[in-house]
């Protein structure tokens, strides 16, 4: 097979990033601010500050500077896993027999098995450099507990994790690899905190939800000294944070001089597709280059292509700021799906704001036809694939059909966020043929919307 471009292209040392970008600083419509549900004002860095550290709540708050430097304790960390590869899919184009050139940036080449460790290492070190004892939070398939718990045990933090209850019995070996980072992992809604009994009582028998865990893990914040909170999604700073992702994509391709069509990520919420597109969306919106952002997310939940951009809380708790963003409702609690990382009720208000602003497209896809582009890029290209980066493979594929047929040979380029080991009663359930595709009704997510918070 003739390859004029390599399979593989990493970047040199000095060609790595040494600064993220903050895709805020050009977007000319802000996005919305957060908001204290008690005052229904936007937050301060005073009121935030009880929750998150110093720093992570500057960032969060700065809407206006473009470079961030990274520190270089954290370039150091990185240099265990990164530069991520980006990797020519060329085995998958053949059998696709498309002319699109499709290119894939995987971010699996670590423990944690993705992304998530690009954020977790830096909100690890800004709580140790603000010399607190430890930080909590939630998890919802167990890739940011597994990112956290390593992160922390290399910045010698305790680290205590709420693993949103389904998952926490369907991956066990995740559990255990938080352990083995010495993490202490607590299933959720728990009966440890106030938030997580009121839950249970309110509906027992629950499996929880990133909303419910996320209230745990702040009230557990909030109420021991020395701790705080850090969140691994959603977050105006992860999505800064994981900006190393579209950096690194930026710098290959430029170096193989090529421009991409389309850029294809799932979403959760948020942070690697946010992350991913971050220094193509800063040219679109400076004017300099245009480029199709697809945003994928599953049909049992799907934020950004059935939800409401409106003020919302974060969690079930109601213990979080309120954030503008599209939502399906902090109540809402989707079916039990195989993609644990996109279950979330909301979305990145950055990402909202550019939706809301027609700069990104999105599209929800069904679970089967997920595992279908699941089985097909392993068999392949090599790589076992997360069940939540195959969203964006099956947009990927998607998109090389059509070129197929329209007889176009454009650039597809989607973020592969991580690997699939621990999902594979998942890719079990797929083999039997006994997955099924949940689907909320209109009437679902009306009874959830009616519960949004009356805000402007
Ligand atoms: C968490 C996760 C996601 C989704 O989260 P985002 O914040 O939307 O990126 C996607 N893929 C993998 C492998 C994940 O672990």
């Amino acid at each position: 097979m003739k390859q004029d471009i390599p399979y593989k292209t990493y970047l040199e040392e000095n060609e790595t990033p040494k600064a993220w970008y903050n895709m805020r600083a050009d977007m000319k419509k802000k996005p919305a601010p957060l908001l204290n549900p008690g005052t229904g004002k936007p937050v301060t860095a005073e009121e935030l500050g009880h929750v998150f550290c110093d720093e992570l709540v500057k960032q969060e708050l700065d809407n206006d500077t473009p470079q961030i430097p990274i520190p270089g304790e954290i370039l150091d960390f990185y240099r265990m896993f990164r530069p991520s590869p980006l990797v020519r899919a060329y085995f998958l184009e053949r059998a696709l027999g498309t002319p699109a050139k499709i290119f894939y940036k995987f971010e699996g080449n670590n423990t944690s098995g993705s992304h998530k460790l690009n954020s977790a290492v830096a909100q690890a070190y800004y709580a140790k450099a603000q010399g607190l004892k430890g930080v909590t939070t939630e998890t919802g398939a167990g890739q940011w507990g597994t990112a956290l718990s390593m992160a922390c045990s290399f910045f010698k933090l305790d680290c205590k994790v709420f693993m949103v209850k389904c998952s926490y019995e369907q991956k066990p070996f995740r559990r255990e690899v938080m352990r083995t980072y010495g993490a202490s992992v607590t299933p959720s809604p728990s009966m440890e905190t106030e938030v997580g009994r009121r839950i249970n009582a309110a509906h027992p028998g629950t499996t929880g939800s990133l909303g419910c865990a996320i209230s745990e893990a702040v009230e557990a914040a909030v109420s021991h000294e020395g701790y705080r909170y850090v969140l691994g999604s959603v977050l105006s700073q992860v999505l800064l944070h994981q900006s190393i992702i579209g950096l690194e994509t930026q710098a290959a391709l430029r170096k193989l001089g090529v421009k991409p069509d389309v850029i294809i990520g799932c979403a959760g919420g948020g942070s690697n597709l946010g992350g991913l597109i971050a220094p193509f969306m800063g040219e679109k919106l400076r004017g300099e280059a245009d480029y199709r952002i697809v945003a994928v997310e599953p049909a049992s939940c799907p934020s950004l292509t059935r939800g409401r951009y409106a003020y919302d809380f974060c969690d079930t708790g109601r213990v979080c700021p309120l954030a503008k963003m599209y939502t399906l409702g902090h109540d809402f609690i989707p079916s039990p799906s195989h993609a644990g990382g996109l279950r979330y009720h909301g979305m990145s208000s950055a990402l909202s704001e550019l939706y809301d602003q027609g700069m990104l497209e999105a599209r929800a896809v069904e679970q089967t036809a997920v595992f279908a582009a699941a089985e097909q890029f392993a068999r392949v290209e090599g790589i076992l694939p997360a069940p939540e980066s195959s969203h964006a493979i099956r947009a990927a594929i998607d998109e090389a059909l059509r070129c197929k047929a329209e007889g176009r040979e454009e650039t597809i380029v989607f973020g592969l966020t991580g690997t699939g080991y621990f999902d594979l009663t998942a890719y079990q359930s797929y083999n039997d043929g006994k997955m099924q595709d949940y689907v909320p009704s209109d009437a679902d997510l009306e009874e959830s919307f009616a519960k949004l918070p009356k805000i402007g």
